[in-house]
């Protein structure tokens, strides 16, 4: 009962945070949202309130975290899991926003004991039972309906981390056949190693043939963002999608949403 009382609490006052206006202008920046219906955005500003209140936003760098940027990123978290419940993000706390891209500089050790050093840039990265760290320019840059979306990227890296080590295929629904999405993802995940191999443009990002746990969080970007491009691509992966996150894009948005500049 405690509990309940104090979460309802903390809820409210993680609601009054925002004014009427951050949550148009929120909205505004999100052209992914278009076509929820009202029962589906109201659902979907509960639960980016209460992702919001769950996790330690921290902005570092000097990066001010305003009220609408809080709202930019509450608001996509909550996509994925609008009919999957917020349950799916358990187990870690903090998002961490650099203000540009970040170079980590980790070390770390190898298989056979050697040190080296992670000095690549990143947009993002999510670690496993860890914090999600996001660069705010790339989420600001993600906004547009171009397939790229830092956020719902490092996002789909949690929701497959909830049963251990990213491997591209995260828990699924009763009722799904594991057997159809590894044949649905390998055969993709395998065309979409060879044309990014031989040179050839992809309309998927390529950089979903680094790993397939990269390529469960490219089409997951693609899924949300242009929905027809990736059933037009690769149409059993996109049903896959359809039967995890519960939702239909497609149907939402229109096959009208094609990438943009990259
Ligand atoms: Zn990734």
């Amino acid at each position: 009962m405690l509990t309940r009382w104090w979460q309802s609490r903390t809820l409210a006052r993680e609601r009054r945070r925002y004014c009427r206006s951050d949550w148009r202008a929120a909205r505004a920046a999100l052209p992914l949202l278009a076509g929820l219906s009202d029962e589906q955005d109201g659902r979907l500003a509960d639960l980016a309130l209460r992702f919001l209140r769950d996790k330690r936003l921290e902005a570092v760098q000097g990066l001010q975290l305003t009220a609408q940027m809080r709202l930019i990123i509450g608001l996509q978290a909550a996509l994925p899991v609008l009919e999957l419940g917020l349950d799916w993000y358990r187990g870690w706390y903090a998002l961490i926003l650099y203000p540009a891209e970040f170079v980590p500089a980790r070390e770390y050790v190898d298989a056979d004991g050697l040190v080296w050093v992670d000095d690549a840039v990143k947009s993002g990265e999510a670690w496993e039972q860890g914090p999600v760290i996001l660069s705010w320019a790339d989420v600001a840059a993600g906004r547009t309906l171009d397939g790229y979306n830092v956020v719902l990227h490092e996002l789909a890296h949690k929701l497959d981390m909830r049963d251990g080590a990213a491997n591209g295929r995260p828990p699924l629904h009763a009722g799904m056949s594991g057997q159809s999405w590894t044949q649905a993802f390998t055969a993709a995940y395998a065309d979409l190693n060879r044309r990014a191999a031989a040179g050839n443009a992809t309309l998927i990002d390529p950089y979903g043939a680094e790993s397939p746990a990269e390529f469960f969080a490219v089409v997951s970007e693609a899924f949300f963002e242009v929905p027809g491009l990736l059933n037009a691509e690769y149409p059993a992966v996109y049903s896959q999608l359809r039967a995890f996150y519960r939702q239909d894009p497609l149907a939402r948005l229109g096959a009208g949403a094609r990438p943009g500049n990259r």
